[in-house]
């Protein structure tokens, strides 16, 4: 038996667009490693492209629902379906963030009010309506593993809003990680490194980003979509099982600099 103890267990992924996505690169690993994937789609396209990339694992035990994490009704309509099918969750990985390209182009003083909502709704409420959805059905060793960046804590000029979103988000993950803690469901997030998925192409500053992390990591190289999934997998498996609250970076170790 695999020392990930995954195999057989039935995990949410949500937020694989193509196969560039970080959680494509999860539910990839959720798969080899013999668990049922369900995974969640906004977009009728997003779900064309994941029944595509399945065609490659004929034998693995998937399902497809469609979940827009700007409505509660949506999150619980898709926790409810598919609960139906899959009483008892091991895991949720919440791999979805946006935000409007001006927020992300302007300087961030001209961050609107309504681009802020936006951008925390959609990326950093979201765990919050998903982990509330998803209560009920998880089993007493489940994990939530979400995606965070290091523009949480540091400047990273052209982040702006989502940065501020991102820091809420940590935040959201450890209140949730006490909350769900009495249960023993884990709460845990990945700070990854910048890695080129549709997401980063909305961040003007990210060839700058990737060019200083080859030069200053310690690791002296750019991360890459399976580090941070075999990653994810760990954080999902008992292995991690002493571990809720905490933000675990996957960056070649850029975090560290000064
Ligand atoms: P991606 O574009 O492949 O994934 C983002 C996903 O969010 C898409 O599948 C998109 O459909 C989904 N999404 C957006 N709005 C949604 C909504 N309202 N309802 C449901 N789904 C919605 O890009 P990615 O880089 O794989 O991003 C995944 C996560 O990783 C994001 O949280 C991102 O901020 C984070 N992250 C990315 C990087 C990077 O460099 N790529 C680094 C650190 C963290």
């Amino acid at each position: 038996m695999s020392v990930l103890q995954i195999s057989g267990k039935n995990y949410v992924v949500m937020g694989v667009a193509n196969e560039r996505s970080i959680a494509w690169g999860v539910a990839k690993r959720l798969l080899e490693e013999g668990a049922t994937v369900i995974f969640t789609y906004r977009k009728e396209r997003s779900k064309g492209k994941i029944e595509k990339l399945l065609t490659a694992y004929p034998d693995a035990t998937t399902a497809l629902v469609e979940c827009d994490v700007n409505s509660d009704e949506s999150i619980q309509q898709a926790f409810t379906t598919i609960g139906e099918t899959y009483p008892v969750l091991e895991g949720v990985v919440h791999s979805v963030a946006f935000a409007h390209a001006e927020d992300l182009r302007n300087a961030f003083v001209e961050t609107t009010r309504e681009g802020y909502a936006f951008a925390q709704d959609t990326s950093a409420y979201s765990l919050i309506a998903v982990a509330k959805a998803a209560k009920p059905y998880f089993s007493p060793t489940a994990s939530i593993v979400t995606m965070s960046y290091l523009g949480a804590e540091r400047v990273l000029p052209g982040y702006n809003v989502m940065g501020v979103a991102k820091a809420a988000l940590e935040a959201a993950m450890r209140y949730l990680a006490y909350d769900l803690g009495e249960q023993g469901v884990r709460v845990n997030a990945i700070s990854a490194g910048a890695i080129r998925t549709l997401a980063a192409k909305g961040v003007p500053s990210f060839n700058d980003i990737m060019h200083k992390i080859e030069d200053n990591a310690p690791l002296r190289r750019n991360t890459n979509q399976e580090e941070v999934a075999d990653m994810t997998l760990v954080m999902l498996s008992p292995l991690s099982r002493g571990v809720t609250g905490e933000t675990i970076y996957v960056d070649s170790g850029y975090h560290i600099m000064g």
